[in-house]
């Protein structure tokens, strides 16, 4: 089995494949004025297992396409949302999201979780706009400084890991540049990365080793999420997901 498809692996059992939790993805919606706002439609791009889509089909009058690159994570979350009694508010789509295969304008709502960084927060909000209505509200999160100064060990883990990380402040002037009006944005709180994301994966290391037999690539994928694990107990006041909420102009 090759690198990706252990990664694909030990991520699959995850409830979310990135920080953020629940009461989260309700503080977003409430920030943008969904709550009323149905019926809508809605994309989750790079949707995972569906944390967020199905959290999103319980609490609003919605029809949500859930896009993924991975045909593995999306069967996962066609489960969850029939075991959640939510199945018939969702449709998946197998796609990428530099190359989505929707009309112009089709969408009320388009959400993004943790995944906009596989095209660059730049051009994948620029690519997502397209699909908006006019009016239309972009909800994504994406990992961002919360300081203006930062330790050199943490900013060349992370620069080199994502280039594109940046403050707030720089991220709402992209958004603005690209034809949005910034609506709202938080900060994913600690609990988000420990609680839903990185204590659970902790919990499935020793069986994803024992599964494959601590081979090197086992060990090598393991220890990678381990330092990043570690490097966020250690820093975590210097950087979080920041939560951007904007209407497109
Ligand atoms: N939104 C989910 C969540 O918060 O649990 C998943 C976040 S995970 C960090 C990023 C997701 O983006 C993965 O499910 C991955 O398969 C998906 N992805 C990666 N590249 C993609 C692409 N080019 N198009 C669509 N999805 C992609």
């Amino acid at each position: 089995m090759d690198d990706f498809q252990l990664l694909i692996d030990l991520h699959l059992p995850a409830k979310r494949q990135g920080p953020g939790s629940p009461t989260e993805t309700k503080r977003a919606l409430e920030l943008a004025g969904l709550r009323d706002a149905g019926p809508l439609k809605v994309a989750d791009i790079g949707c995972g297992t569906g944390a967020t889509s199905i959290a999103l089909a319980n609490e609003l009058d919605v029809h949500i396409t859930a896009v993924d690159l991975l045909p593995t994570f999306l069967e996962t979350l066609n489960q969850r949302a029939e075991e959640a009694g939510v199945a018939g508010r969702i449709t998946t789509l197998e796609a990428s999201m530099d190359a989505l295969p929707f009309e112009e304008e089709h969408f009320d709502v388009i959400w993004s979780e943790g995944a906009v960084y596989n095209m660059g927060f730049s051009a994948g909000v620029s690519e997502l706009r397209r699909f908006l209505k006019p009016d239309g509200m972009l909800l994504v999160s994406e990992i961002t400084w919360l300081t203006d100064v930062r330790p050199q060990a943490l900013y060349e883990y992370w620069t080199q890991a994502y280039p594109e990380i940046d403050t707030a402040s720089a991220k709402l002037a992209v958004l603005e540049d690209r034809g949005f009006s910034p609506v709202a944005y938080f900060v994913l709180p600690k609990h988000c990365w420990l609680e839903h994301y990185y204590e659970p994966m902790e919990q499935r290391f020793e069986t994803f080793l024992e599964k494959y037999e601590n081979s090197d690539v086992a060990k090598a994928l393991v220890a990678s999420e381990k330092q990043e694990i570690a490097l966020y107990r250690k820093y975590c006041d210097y950087y979080s997901y920041g939560f951007y909420i904007a209407r497109k102009i």
